[in-house]
């Protein structure tokens, strides 16, 4: 099928948050997102750009990604050339490259997940719990999504306010249910090391990114050290660090991001921890439907043997607030689509009233 490049239409939308999003590195109380639908010589498709507005979780926002795309991406795109000669903007890329694949899914009638091999019918729901100021909120927090089904509970965390916090949650997340941690890299090694030795009672299924992105050597100290389990998220790039770090037994699991490395790169990354005998778990990156559908189907591989990321949509947009039919939660668990393609699109309307800023982009300028 052709994929050659007609025109590509960028939305930039925004998403109010059912609840301002805490981590140990930034608040998020709108949720910013960049849509591309692409038209090429197979039909239409749709990719979602999920870097986010601010630099604080890998670097790249979605106003560099939309410049990367205007500027560098697309007129290659468009030209029928690779983009082997641009490097990093791996989200504005990831975005590209899943409105292309769409687009010729749909024309081919297959679903996402039936072309990566990914058999799997539905994944374990799994939830991120902000940072808030009190355990009170907290312990309600994790007890609701306990009661709505969800799989795992993962706690974000920081230094001064991780084992109270994990502690607290622990309480309201009995067996049957993982209960996980994330630091978003904000801790030093020693003071990660005093975490370790505060929580590895706790049982929990794994703390995502302890260290800063960087410092695999201070993670393969902690694989050595402690007991739960590590799983690098930020430091993973692509496949190839992701070989790396299980080569240098930095990790005992990996968050692979669909969002941030791409559909081919993600399931790259799978192969790996397949080969490499880590478990590997879906990340997200608070996606609308249109990133959250990849998301489902790359999770839907045999080699994401741990709960991650996927939630239900209404966990950060409420019940009638993504941009798509809403994902929900049955026994614990969100189904793959199985339409062609995606199997979702932005339901037009709710597209409409999010867009912020338009833009439609040819091979023409
Ligand atoms: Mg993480």
């Amino acid at each position: 099928m052709d994929d050659a490049l007609r025109e590509v239409e960028l939305f930039r939308v925004r998403l109010p948050l059912v609840a301002p999003f805490r981590t140990a590195n930034v608040t998020t109380a709108v949720k910013e997102a960049l849509l591309l639908r692409v038209r090429t010589a197979a039909g239409v498709g749709w990719g979602e750009c999920t870097a986010p507005a601010t630099p604080a979780y890998d670097g790249e926002t979605i106003d560099d990604a939309r410049l990367a795309l205007r500027d560098h991406l697309l007129p290659r795109a468009f030209a029928g050339a690779g983009l082997a000669d641009v490097r990093g903007h791996t989200s504005a890329r990831a975005a590209l490259e899943c409105a292309v694949l769409d687009a010729r899914l749909r024309a081919d009638g297959i679903s996402l997940a039936r072309w990566l091999g990914a058999g799997r019918p539905a994944v374990d729901a799994g939830v991120a719990v902000g940072l808030v100021d009190d355990l009170d909120t907290l312990r309600r927090a994790v007890a609701a999504y306990v009661e709505a089904g969800y799989r795992r509970i993962k706690c974000k965390i920081e230094p001064g306010n991780g084992v109270a916090v994990l502690a607290a949650a622990r309480a309201e997340v009995g067996p049957g249910v993982s209960l996980a941690a994330d630091a978003n890299g904000s801790y030093a090694l020693d003071e990660a090391r005093r975490l370790f030795d505060d929580i590895d009672g706790l049982a929990l299924q794994c703390v995502e990114q302890p260290c800063a992105p960087e410092a695999v050597a201070d993670h393969a100290t902690l694989v050595e050290q402690v007991r739960t389990p590590i799983c690098l998220d930020e430091t993973i790039t692509s496949a190839t660090v992701a070989s790396d770090v299980i080569a240098r037994r930095a990790c005992d699991a990996l968050a692979i991001k669909v969002g941030r490395l791409g559909i081919e790169e993600s399931k790259r990354t799978h192969d790996a921890c397949v080969l490499g005998s880590i478990a590997a778990l879906p990340g997200g990156m608070l996606e609308t439907g249109v990133g959250r559908a990849a998301l489902l189907a790359v999770a839907a591989l045999p080699g994401f043997t741990l709960a991650g990321d996927c939630s239900a949509s209404e966990r950060f947009f409420g019940v009638d607030g993504d941009l798509t039919e809403p994902f929900v939660i049955h026994d614990g668990k969100l189904r793959v689509p199985t339409g062609p393609g995606l199997g979702v699109e932005p339901i037009p309307d709710r597209l409409a009233r999010c867009t912020v800023a338009h833009e439609r982009l040819t091979p023409r300028g």
